[in-house]
This record gives structure tokens, sequence and C-alpha cells, in this order.
């Protein structure tokens, strides 16, 4: 229960419109992209600034009042979905860009921008902001950083943590830390920042990001490629690194499985391809010369058929021929929303191991569990494969998603790659991580939020 008297001081605190406790409303805030089940909150607070948040955590701090923060609502391990009892604390209106500059390829920003709107501001001065995930037009830019997002295009440019340069941060005590460095290089103690990044919002409420940007890349091509053995696309990945690393900026790739279900999906009215084959790859190139990439991809992609390494390729003639290959490995989004109840695992492991967990996890999910579907992608280039495992009946998803962890602990594969770890997997970070590893991880958790009010039980159990 959130007493009235509570209702009332916040409202005198935050001013007019910034808590909301209309069940109508809160609806709309009652779950994220997971399967985990919805939860009416007590409250959504609506903060202007950072100095809003600030306040609104002090109180809560005092008061033992328990907080969710969301973004975007997009994360696919329940962390922004609420447990009972709590407020949520949503960025939706912290969502300016503060500043570019456009010299040191620079952007300030409030936490609740969406990653898309960050991207069309960067555009806007020739530059780019490199992060890119299906979710871009509702995932937050503080949500990407709170879950240390990935995406396409990792394999060239890193994850969220390799682009932001500074964070404010409000502790859950109401402090605001971390200044906007904008400075590459900044070795003036401990670099904060990253306590905040990845940590899925359990130390603190990211306010503000300072975030590197690139020069804009005018043109790209997209492959499409089909081949027997995910053996042979790792080969080409090698050869495409080996020959032309500089302007491979995308390297994904899809099983059957998950192909056939996105192009029935798509309905279209022919297939990409006459024949089957065990597994596709989506490969972009960018760069400023169209006709050049244009003639480097036929050159390499025609080389890699006679090497054997892949069977057949389209190789994108127009930014429409892009835009339909995109599409197929970005049905993701309706290929979820078609499944559910499901499990979107995120498994980070050598690409060598990959093929062997891909047969390894469907055989004994097909074996105890022959209704579940599988569906496997991932981004091949920085070895993060993922799996959507949909069950028909959810009080099993957490048995099946325990088989298919313990299968990756065994193997030394980390248990998220970018999802995170949220309420679904946080039994399973022992197959990850050690019991010293975790105890220090309740120790920090412990000293930033003493009276276990943010995001609580999320990531740990705490
Ligand atoms: C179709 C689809 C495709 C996706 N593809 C990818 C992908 O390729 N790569 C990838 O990494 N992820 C992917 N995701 C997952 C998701 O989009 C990312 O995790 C994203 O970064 C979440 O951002 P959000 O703003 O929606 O966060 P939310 O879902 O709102 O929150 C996620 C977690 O971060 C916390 N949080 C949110 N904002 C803040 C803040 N300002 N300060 C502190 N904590 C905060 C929340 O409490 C929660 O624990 C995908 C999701 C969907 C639905």
């Amino acid at each position: 229960m959130l007493h009235s008297s509570h209702i009332q001081c916040l409202q005198t605190l935050l001013g007019d419109g910034a808590l909301n406790v209309d069940p109508d409303m809160l609806t709309a805030y009652s779950k994220d992209w997971s399967s985990v089940p919805a939860q009416l909150p007590l409250a959504v607070v609506k903060p202007h600034n950072s100095a809003q948040v600030a306040k609104f955590m002090q109180y809560c701090h005092k008061h033992a009042i328990n907080i969710v923060i969301q973004g975007g609502r997009t994360g696919l391990c329940g962390g922004a979905t609420p447990q009972r009892n709590e407020v949520v604390l949503s960025l939706e209106r912290m969502n300016h860009i503060v500043s570019v500059d456009e010299k040191a390829m620079t952007m300030t920003v409030e936490a609740g921008a969406t990653l898309e709107q960050v991207q069309n501001k960067a555009l806007e001065f020739g530059l780019d902001f490199p992060l890119d995930l299906s979710a871009r037009g509702n995932c937050t830019i503080g949500g990407n950083a709170a879950t240390n997002a990935g995406g396409n295009r990792v394999i060239k440019f890193g994850m969220m943590r390799d682009l932001v340069l500074g964070i404010e941060a409000v502790l859950p005590n109401g402090n605001i830390v971390g200044g906007l460095n904008s400075m590459m290089k900044n070795n003036a103690g401990f670099d904060l920042k990253h306590l905040f990044i990845g940590s899925e919002g359990s130390l603190g409420i990211i306010t503000q990001l300072v975030l590197k940007l690139v020069p804009r890349s005018d043109e790209s091509v997209v492959v499409l490629c089909a081949a027997t053995c995910l053996d042979n696309l790792i080969l080409l990945l090698s050869k495409l690194r080996r020959e032309n690393a500089q302007n491979l900026s995308a390297f994904e790739v899809m099983w059957a499985d998950y192909f056939d279900a996105v192009i029935d999906i798509q309905q279209l009215a022919r297939k990409p391809f006459a024949a089957n084959y065990a597994i596709y790859a989506l490969v972009e190139f960018q760069g400023q010369d169209k006709a050049a990439l244009q003639t480097m991809s036929e050159t390499l992609l025609g080389e890699a058929i006679e090497q054997g390494l892949v069977e057949d390729v389209i190789i994108a003639q127009s930014l429409q021929d892009n835009a339909d290959i995109w599409a197929i490995r970005e049905a993701i989004a309706e290929l979820l929303s078609r499944v559910k109840p499901f499990i979107a695992f995120d498994i980070s492991m050598p690409i060598s191991d990959m093929q062997d967990f891909v047969n390894t996890s469907k055989q004994r999910v097909a074996d105890k569990y022959p209704k579940a579907r599988y569906f496997a992608f991932g981004h091949l280039g920085d070895g993060n494969l993922h799996l959507t495992i949909s069950y028909p009946h959810p009080e099993q998803l957490h048995a099946i998603e325990d088989e298919v962890l313990k299968i990756a602990g065994k193997m030394g594969a980390s248990i998220s790659g970018e999802h995170g770890i949220g309420v679904v997997k946080k039994d399973f970070l022992k197959y990850s991580r050690s019991d010293s590893e975790i105890a220090l991880m309740k120790a920090m958790k412990n000293m930033m939020d003493p009276n276990n009010i943010l995001n609580v039980g999320r990531v740990l159990n705490t």
C-alpha cells in the first residue's frame, strides 16, 4: 500500500502530474517484454529532471518505499516489470537531447530518450550513434546503459559500455553522483560509470549520459547467405574479418527453424532462396563509397561460393533490398509476440562451441518438453547466441530455462551476453558466476542501497 499521506507528500514534493495512481493509466506500466506476469504498480512517478529524481529517491529511502525503474520496457528479463508493492519510476519525460558537440563527436542526453531519437539526432550532424537493436523505437538510452545492450553492430563498435563516456546517476538515497565526463581519458580514481552500466538499475538511476559518436557511414550493402553448416559460416566470418574488417559492420546468423518461421510470418510472395538450407547469415558492410562496397561484396562472396563456404547468396542492389534483408532478422519482434509465452536466451560463448550447444540444448528440450518450439539465431560476430523457446505452459518456463542454462554453465558459457539477468535469470547466476563474485555483488548492492528499495530482487536475490 502507498499510504495516502505519502501520495500527498509526493505530489507536493514533485509538483502536479508527476505522480499518478489512476488504475487505467497504471496498466501500461505493468509489464515489460518478458513473460513475467503483469503486476499493477502502486503508482507511476514521471520526473522532469535529475533534481526531481533525487528528491523522490530521498523520500523513498526515508520511508522505505520500493521502486522499480522503467525505461522503454523492452527488456526481456522482467527487470522493469513491477513486483508487488512497487512504485514505478518512469524516465519517459526525461527524454531531451541536451547537446551535441560536433567537433568532439559526443552527445549529452537525458536517459529517457529513445535509442532511435539519439540515432536520428546524430545523423542530423553527419554523425552516427552506432548501437543498434530492433527495439530502437521504444528502448531508452538509459535502459540501454542499464542493461549494457549489444545488438547488431557490436562486431564493429562494441557494446553500450564502449560507447558511454560519462554518466550522471541518482543513488537509492537520493544523492546525485557522476559528472557528465566527456573526456576519452579520465583515470582520476575509480571510473564510477561502470557501476551503473550493466547493473540493471540495481545500484542507481541513470539520469543523463554523454555518448561517443562516430562518423556517419553513408552507404551500406547487405548480403544474405545460405549455407549447409555453422562451421562454414564461421570460416566465412574469419575470411571477411581478415580481408575487410574495416567495412564489416554486422554478421548475424539464423538457423533454419528461425529463418523458416519468420519467412512464414512475413508471407513473402517469393521466398528469398529457391531451396532450403540448414543455416543463413546476414552480412552488412558499411562505408562511404557505394560502388566500392558493391564490388568488394561481390568479389568476397563470389570467392566464398567457390571455396564452398556458402551455397547461395543474395547481394542487395538497393536500399529497399538492404531493408528487406534486415527485415528477416528483425522479424524477431513479430515472432516473439506470436509465440508467447517464451524464454528469450542470449547466451555468450566461443563460436566454436555454438553448434554443439544448439544440438545438445535442442535435443534435451525436445526429449523433455515435446511441445516446445525452438528458434535459434544470434550475433555470430560477437559469439552471442539468441534462442527463443516457446512453450504453452508458462509454469514450466523456469524449468526449461534451468535445463538450457545448466548446459551453458557446464560449457563455460555466460548465461547472459546482453539482455541481463533481471528476475528471470537470477536463480541461474550461479552457473556463470562464482560464490565469491555473487557475494561481492551483494555487498555492493547493500552498500549502495542499504534500505533495499531500488529494483529489489533484480539480478540478485536480495
Ligand atoms: C524485439 C526486441 C529486440 C531486442 N534486441 C536486443 C538486442 O539485439 N540486444 C540487446 O542487448 N537487447 C535487445 N533487446 C532487449 C532490450 O531492448 C534491451 O535490454 C534494452 O536495452 C532495454 O531498454 P529499455 O529502455 O526498454 O529498458 P527497460 O526494459 O525499461 O529496463 C530494463 C532494465 O533496466 C532498468 N532501467 C531502465 N532504465 C534505467 C535507467 N535510466 N537507470 C537505471 N536502470 C534502468 C530497468 O529497471 C530494468 O531492470 C531486445 C528487445 C526486444 C523487445
